[in-house]
């Protein structure tokens, strides 16, 4: 009998606030935990979507069920186990990148390596993450910018009603670099320009997904007139997407969640690269297992907002740190856990 295993258990993330973003207000993300057991070592990985996206513990747990998990393990490189599992089905984003995150985990466990180092991603610059700030009633908006004091960026959610009101609230209390999520609210060319104008003079310096998925021309109409980054997160899933984007946007936001895993994510980066775009390595909520992930690419990206650990009060385990908005890694070999007894008590 095979020693090869594939485990997994539903996870409800609770978050500490409720986070508010142009597409409602939630409390709790639903998804799942996964080990990868071959021989005397464990993989670990995690599945987590929102809501809007159409992918849930049901829809994990059925892609979980078709892989056959010796096939899986079974090819000495990598690529040829992600290669599997992306013949099994074109979609289940999530369900793909816990599985391609327990994957690496388990292989830099095997070769003894970071998968920062089985990626040679060398860079040495301090990573530091911006600090999502959830829509909501302006008083409490500002004052989780009260607490949130560490972080160099905050990442402020709008909905497209009262932005500028927002952001200049919350620039009258603080210098620290703003990022704003439209989260797809803007929908009007002219009111676009103006609101972006208006932000940009209060100390906006990134616009995230201004527009609807796919009201692309508008996006261009508002490029020309600001002199900031564009970065699209809706607007772009996987590689396939970057190309057709490029004379749009600046930049795109990559997320392990959203794309399939790290190497897909690593891949994006490569051709986003190619075509003269931005990187923004973003995080859905999610717990350490997903953020410490991410971290190992993070080397690469022009902005990073790993956030998604910190607005949880129940984490599944102790990974990289993050110390005054700056997140702080380990030589740890593959995703870099340095404790994972909740998540071996979880799969006894
Ligand atoms: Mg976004």
């Amino acid at each position: 009998m095979s020693e090869d295993q594939l485990l997994y258990k539903p996870y409800s993330l609770k978050l500490k606030e409720p986070f508010g973003t142009a597409h409602g207000i939630r409390s709790t993300t639903e998804g799942m935990i996964v080990a990868i057991r071959s021989g005397d070592l464990v993989g670990y990985g995690e599945a987590f979507m929102p809501p809007y996206y159409e992918e849930n513990q049901e829809t994990m747990t059925s892609f979980f069920e078709s892989i056959d998990v010796e096939k899986l393990v079974s090819f000495e490189d990598l690529s040829e186990s992600l290669k599997y599992l992306n013949e099994i089905k074109k979609d289940n984003t999530a369900a793909k990148a816990a599985i391609d995150i327990a994957l690496h985990d388990l292989k830099g466990k095997q070769l003894k390596k970071s998968v920062r180092k089985i990626y040679k991603i060398e860079s040495s610059k301090p990573i530091f993450t911006s600090y999502t700030i959830g829509f909501d009633s302006i008083e409490k908006m500002l004052q989780k910018v009260k607490e949130a004091k560490g972080f160099k960026t905050l990442k402020i959610k709008l909905n497209g009603e009262n932005d500028v009101e927002i952001i200049s609230k919350i620039s009258e209390i603080t210098n620290q670099e703003l990022f704003v999520d439209a989260n797809q609210g803007w929908n009007d060319t002219d009111k676009a320009i103006e609101t972006a104008n208006k932000i940009i003079a209060l100390g906006v310096r990134l616009i995230e997904q201004p527009f609807p998925k796919g009201m692309w021309n508008e996006t261009r109409a508002l490029q020309d007139k600001i002199s900031i980054s564009i970065i699209a997160d809706e607007d772009v899933q996987t590689k396939d997407d970057i190309e057709k984007l490029a004379g749009y946007f600046d930049g795109i936001n990559i997320k392990l969640m959203k794309c399939g895993g790290i190497a897909e994510a690593f891949e994006m980066i490569r051709i986003a690269k190619g075509f003269g775009l931005k990187i923004l390595l973003g995080c859905m909520t999610e717990s350490s297992i997903g953020i410490s992930a991410a971290y190992q690419i993070a080397g690469l990206a022009d902005w990073c907002d790993l956030d998604g650990n910190l607005l949880i009060k129940n984490d599944t385990c102790e990974a990289i740190k993050c110390v005054d908005g700056q997140l702080i890694g380990n030589n740890n070999v593959g995703i870099g856990i340095t404790n994972d007894a909740n998540l071996r008590s979880m799969f006894d």
